[in-house]
């Protein structure tokens, strides 16, 4: 699996680019790219916290079906994981932050 950036809702703040253990993402003139999507290991932190929510994970097929995708985005005290399917149909989980 690996992610997916939306560049037309990327405002290249760079926080993906600072937070991933992998050191996989990167500047590319006006976009992020994955320069090695083989080696993303899921970890969601990208995904997390993107300002904009241009990034989405690919999630296992186990998980949501092929295809299937999971996006963030941060409300008030929440974290709201939104889970989309092939048919795509949204489900929403929402968790408190401190
Ligand atoms: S999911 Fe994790 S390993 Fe993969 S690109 Fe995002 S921060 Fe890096
Ligand atoms: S965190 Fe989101 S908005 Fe910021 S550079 Fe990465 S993809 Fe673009």
């Amino acid at each position: 699996m690996s992610v997916r950036i939306n560049n037309k809702s990327c405002n290249l703040c760079g926080i993906c680019i600072d937070i991933c253990p992998g050191n996989l993402l990167l500047k590319k003139e006006d976009k992020v790219v994955i320069r090695a999507p083989e080696e993303c290991w899921d970890c969601a932190a990208c995904v997390k916290e993107c300002p904009t929510q241009a990034i989405e994970l690919y999630l296992p097929s186990e998980i949501g079906g092929r295809g299937a995708t999971l996006r963030a985005k941060k409300e008030g005290n929440e974290r709201i994981w939104a889970c989309k399917n092939p048919a795509g149909e949204i489900n929403e989980y929402r968790i408190k932050i401190k």
